[in-house]
């Protein structure tokens, strides 16, 4: 048969054939049970996303013509985890081995159970690291030879079922290559399911077995293995495959009611109230905006970033908005810059590439890039000229606007050094009219440190009223 003509020929990368795996390698038929869930889903592909990580099993986001990541080893957690914030809509499973995802990124799978996203995991168990040879890994089991444990494994294997239900993974079953019927029903219901997924696929490894002896473990699973309808704990516990291998499905609870993880909630009015602010939200217009301010470290830079974000989504609440920030290696003292994207859209890349609106608290960060400032043509810089060469503005082009005040001095000379980025941020306020004042009022107090309030407010209200005498 052309390869053209096969059914997963629109889901398969042909370019990338023949693939790598040792020929008695069954990785590619959970490829295949996985084209097969998606068709029998009818999901769109361009709907489904795949991360993997490194190792032989993670090789198969190469093979899918789906969009797809083949990240770093262990990481591949973490990177459907972004993916799935930036585009809640997709579909994102993760696909890898043993050694990747339970030895290597261990923790991001602990975590991903506790955070509850709607991620599946599904991991390849070979018993190793076997891309690079077959060294022991979590799941080896005890007295297993490895290049690494010659004389047999001395450790107890983690059960990465058991772990899966503790960590709190809302779907947890096991399967293995040789039920790839069961094992389409298991990933079907974990594709459905709208927590954290998780499937362990048993799948033999020809450098397992010729290192320990056995003839196939494709054999033995189909001659150990059960599928249960109902699963007790001792299936759970069971971890020898030697002897019994249980497989089925060991959880699948509803959709667990988690909060939606965002990076900024707008504040709560009751906060505000107490101070008498009142604002009123409404649809600000705002398509797309970037912003970015710079200074450093102990300018409260990042805490500026949350202010404008915080009464951005005071005044939209229906505002997309993500927050970034980075350190020079000094941290106090070194450069200091933090990216604020508002967006009526997904956000699907964190980060400021071409500032409409540019806050200069001091000018290290363009000493840092040989004296360049980086802004859009069209766009709005806002100075503290106490703390900026303006010289550095003189190349600018004539479109961008400019608005100056002294803000460290005033906060120095009225209040305390540590509000000036309030100050700036109430002349941001009036110069720009981006953001209505209240909002931002409201957004200070929720940012300040109890019993600063008042201080603060009143650093915002002199940035608002500063006229240049
Ligand atoms: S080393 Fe093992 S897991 Fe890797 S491709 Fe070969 S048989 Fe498959």
């Amino acid at each position: 048969m052309e390869i053209d003509q096969h059914p997963y020929a629109d889901i398969l990368r042909k370019e990338m054939m023949p693939n790598i795996w040792c020929s008695g390698c069954r990785i590619g038929r959970i490829k295949n049970t996985f084209i097969e869930t998606i068709q029998q889903l009818g999901y769109d592909p361009d709907k489904c996303t795949v991360v993997s990580g490194i190792g032989c099993s993670s090789r198969i986001a190469g093979y899918l013509n789906l969009d797809t990541i083949h990240s770093t080893h262990g990481r591949a957690i973490p990177t459907a985890l972004g993916v799935k914030l930036a585009n809640p809509e997709l579909k994102v499973s993760v696909m890898g081995g043993d050694g990747d995802i339970l030895g290597i990124g261990g923790n991001h799978f602990l975590a991903l159970g506790r955070h509850g996203q709607d991620i599946n995991v599904f991991c390849m168990n070979n018993f190793g690291y076997s891309m690079t040879g077959f060294q022991h890994g979590p799941t080896t089991p005890f007295g297993a030879r490895t290049i690494t444990t010659s004389s047999g494994n001395p450790y107890t294997p983690v059960n990465p079922v058991a772990v899966a239900m503790a960590a709190g993974y809302t779907f947890v079953a096991r399967s293995t290559s040789a039920h790839p019927y069961h094992l389409i029903d298991c990933m079907v219901s974990a594709m459905k399911n709208r927590g954290p997924s998780f499937i362990e696929i048993l799948v033999p490894c020809i450098l397992y077995e010729r290192r320990n002896k056995i003839k196939s473990l494709e054999a033995l699973f189909l001659d150990k293995a059960k599928i249960k309808e109902t699963l007790s704990q001792e299936d759970i516990d069971q971890s020898d495959f030697m002897k019994r291998i249980s497989l089925g499905i060991f959880r699948d609870d509803p959709i667990r009611q988690m909060p939606q993880l965002s990076l900024v909630k707008s504040t709560k009015k009751g906060a505000a109230g107490k101070f008498d602010i009142k604002y009123k939200s409404r649809a600000s217009g705002i398509k797309y905006m970037q912003i970015r301010m710079e200074g450093t470290g102990g300018q409260g830079i990042v805490q500026g970033g949350k202010v404008m974000i915080k009464a951005a989504m005071n005044m939209d609440p229906k505002l997309n908005s993500t927050l970034t920030k980075r350190y020079g290696p000094e941290m106090k003292g070194g450069s200091c810059l933090t990216d604020v994207l508002l967006s009526s859209q997904h956000v699907d890349y964190p980060f400021v590439e071409l500032p409409d609106l540019l806050l200069m608290m001091s000018d290290l960060v363009a000493k840092e890039r040989g004296g360049k400032v980086i802004i859009n043509d069209q766009g709005t810089i806002v100075v503290d000229e106490s703390m900026v060469d303006l010289g550095l503005l003189e190349k600018l082009p004539k479109t961008v606007k400019v608005f100056k005040i002294p803000a460290t001095q005033i906060a120095r000379e009225n209040f305390r050094v540590v509000v000036a980025n309030n100050v700036l941020m109430g002349f941001v306020c009036k110069t720009t009219s981006i953001i209505d004042k209240n909002c931002f009022k409201a957004a200070i107090v929720k940012s300040a440190p109890p019993g600063t309030e008042e201080l603060n407010l009143s650093a915002f209200e002199s940035g608002y009223k500063y006229r240049k005498s």
